[in-house]
């Protein structure tokens, strides 16, 4: 069987209840292509969880943007991955490139985070990407490489794991990687799961891209082989995210 269609919504630390409300109305409005070809997950802030959950239609999920590396406790300002299973919240992404820069999160912790998620029963987004300098260095496959490994040297199973690859140079820029980059990035990637963890996780994985994914480019980018599907940033606010969902392929 084939790998289905992902598309993530990551709504980063935006919005109010009013413009949350919006958004989920317009997405339980939109008509989507079907649950067995589509399967979207929407990550609002922490705070508008329940919130989200409540209102939204039953085929779409979602997710946390983040949560802590092991068992809750004197942890101040974290979310356990316990409170996430406790809410009924089925997704969580981790080692997203404003977490790595901004809050100095290593390769190691976030291996050491999707594992932890994992073992509690929640569905990991894993991402990983290049910085533009590392891409002008040649350094790309090594960079992805290492983020990647830092998960796989942790973790057996990866049934529930979808991996985004992120160029940073791309995300919030409005500078798109080309179909062909996303592809070559996506391709190595794969068999480096192949050579490194196995070829049926290498088969089944699913490589979604994300990096200012918007309703005009997604199709070009979704014909590609090995893109799954996306992680959408400033585009998940809109209503062109129901477009993005129809990309599927
Ligand atoms: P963007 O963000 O679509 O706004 O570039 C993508 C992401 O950070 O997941």
């Amino acid at each position: 069987m084939g790998r289905k269609f992902f598309v993530g919504g990551n709504w980063k630390c935006n919005g109010t209840v009013e413009e949350v409300k919006k958004i989920v109305a317009t997405l339980n409005d939109g008509k989507v292509v079907e649950q067995d070809i589509v399967e979207v997950v929407v990550s609002p802030p922490f705070v508008f969880l329940p919130l989200v959950q409540s209102l939204l239609r039953s085929d779409f999920l979602v997710a946390a943007q983040n949560c802590w590396v092991k068992k809750g406790g004197a942890f101040t300002g974290e979310i356990s991955a316990e409170m996430l299973v406790n809410l009924g919240i089925p997704w969580v992404i981790l080692g997203h490139s404003e977490r790595r820069s901004l809050l100095s999160e290593s390769n190691e912790f976030v291996g050491d985070k999707v594992s932890y998620a994992l073992s509690k029963g929640l569905k990991v987004i894993a991402c990983v990407g290049e910085t533009l300098e590392q891409r002008e260095s040649g350094l790309t496959m090594d960079i992805v490489a290492a983020q990647t490994k830092a998960i796989a040297d942790r973790i057996s199973d990866w049934t529930n794991v979808v991996i985004a690859y992120e160029p940073v140079w791309a995300i919030g820029t409005g500078k798109v990687a080309t179909p062909g980059q996303a592809q070559e990035v996506h391709f190595e990637l794969r068999k480096w799961l192949k050579e490194q963890v196995n070829p049926d996780v290498a088969e089944s994985v699913r490589i979604i891209y994300g990096g200012s994914v918007n309703g005009a480019n997604c199709q070009e980018l979704a014909e590609q082989p090995d893109v799954d599907g996306f992680l959408v940033g400033g585009a998940s606010l809109k209503p062109e995210f129901l477009d993005i969902i129809n990309s599927a392929t």
